[in-house]
């Protein structure tokens, strides 16, 4: 049998009317950028995580140096940052012109409070969590510490979509939230789109004007802005996703319900899921001591498993600059050299998923 990582097609072809339908109003309707559609997902998105505010924008990198630009974070600063997470998150504060500070990753992939405050200076800014996977981090503690030394929460949501802590939505505890709509993240565009949520009036019209040429009023250009909108026609798609959030996270959790059950192997170490939380499974990622073995193992038996992430941020080469030896983050290096996540997503067929398990409960 062959076992794909993720088809996005099957979500597509689930609900293709709805889609087709959404993208043909767009094409005829004339207007393509900054329109009715964006304000319609922005209204529906907000309104999801009882926020005040919502802006669509290009990409999820863009949400997040765009909250930062918003806070005023810039030369000079630094932002807290666990170093397991994929290269978007410190590059978008790279790219902002401040310094990420790694930290390393707890039992459950997320960031390691306990490491926050040694990392924090008379420079530190701001703390980007990332949900990772699409399991919330120890939020309570994080804002805790982060109203103790006045620090900005800036969550990193793009694998998170709809995930609780405690009862209460993944974006909805820090200053801002930052989410990416690329096509596989549990609330999928069909190209490129994310999106910032916030509650305070001033960081919004920061943001409203940043992603617009810093201009308010059309050829009046009040701050250095950028362009970075999520057009008509990816606001129209994800409006359609979003409309089957819950059905997409529920899908994804029986699957994760039923590798939880079925994988036996003294090998394989399943995830820990964190208590009081709802995860919804981005990822489902184990962890075995011989895992490019395994990986191959599954690979000879048609199961295309992936690795998130091979090389954690303060190892990559683009960080190297910052000269964070090995062994420096114990683990997150280890997931980096353990994980792999199993395939998992909306449509996928209840035989290729108890064919991974007999594979996997045959590796030896
Ligand atoms: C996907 C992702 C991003 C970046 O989103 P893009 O839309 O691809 O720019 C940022 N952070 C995390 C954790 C992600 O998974």
């Amino acid at each position: 049998m062959n076992v794909p990582f993720c088809v996005l097609g099957r979500q597509f072809e689930k609900y293709k009317d709805e889609y087709e339908a959404a993208a043909l109003r767009v094409l005829r309707s004339g207007w393509y950028v900054l329109g009715k559609e964006l304000q319609n997902f922005e209204q529906a998105f907000a309104q999801f995580h009882s926020a005040n505010h919502c802006f669509g924008v290009g990409n999820g990198l863009d949400a997040l140096r765009l909250s930062l630009m918003a806070f005023g974070i810039g030369v000079g600063d630094e932002v807290i940052v666990q170093t397991n997470t994929y290269i978007a998150t410190a590059l978008a504060v790279s790219q902002c012109g401040a310094t990420p500070v790694f930290v390393d990753a707890d039992k459950y992939f997320c960031i390691d409070n306990d490491k926050i405050e040694p990392a924090i200076t008379p420079h530190t800014k701001a703390i980007i969590p990332v949900h990772l996977y699409g399991q919330p981090c120890d939020m309570e503690k994080i804002i805790k510490i982060a109203k103790k030394h006045n620090l900005y929460v800036i969550e990193d949501c793009a694998q998170a979509h709809g995930a609780r802590y405690k009862g209460k939505l993944a974006g909805t505890f820090g200053d801002a939230a930052c989410f990416s709509f690329y096509p596989t993240k549990p609330v999928g565009a069909l190209g490129d789109a994310g999106a910032i949520i916030v509650n305070d009036h001033t960081a919004a019209e920061k943001i409203s004007m940043l992603r617009n040429y810093g201009s308010k009023i059309k050829y009046r250009h009040e701050i250095l802005g950028m362009n970075s909108r999520m057009d008509e026609i990816q606001a129209a798609l994800t409006s359609v996703s979003l409309a089957h959030i819950a059905e997409g996270n529920n899908e994804r959790a029986a699957i994760a319900n039923r590798y939880i059950r079925g994988i036996k192997n003294p090998k394989i170490k399943l995830p820990n899921v964190r208590p009081y939380c709802d995860h919804v499974w981005h990822v489902f990622a184990v962890l075995c001591d011989e895992r490019d073995r395994l990986y191959a193992f599954l690979e000879s038996n048609g199961i295309h498993a992936q690795i998130h992430y091979p090389i954690p941020c303060h190892l990559s080469e683009c960080y190297s600059d910052l000269g964070i030896k090995k062994g420096a983050m114990p683990h997150s290096e280890m997931y980096a050299n353990r994980e792999l996540s199993l395939p998992i997503y909306v449509g996928m067929p209840n035989e290729e998923i108890d064919y991974v398990i007999d594979i996997i409960n045959r590796f030896e």
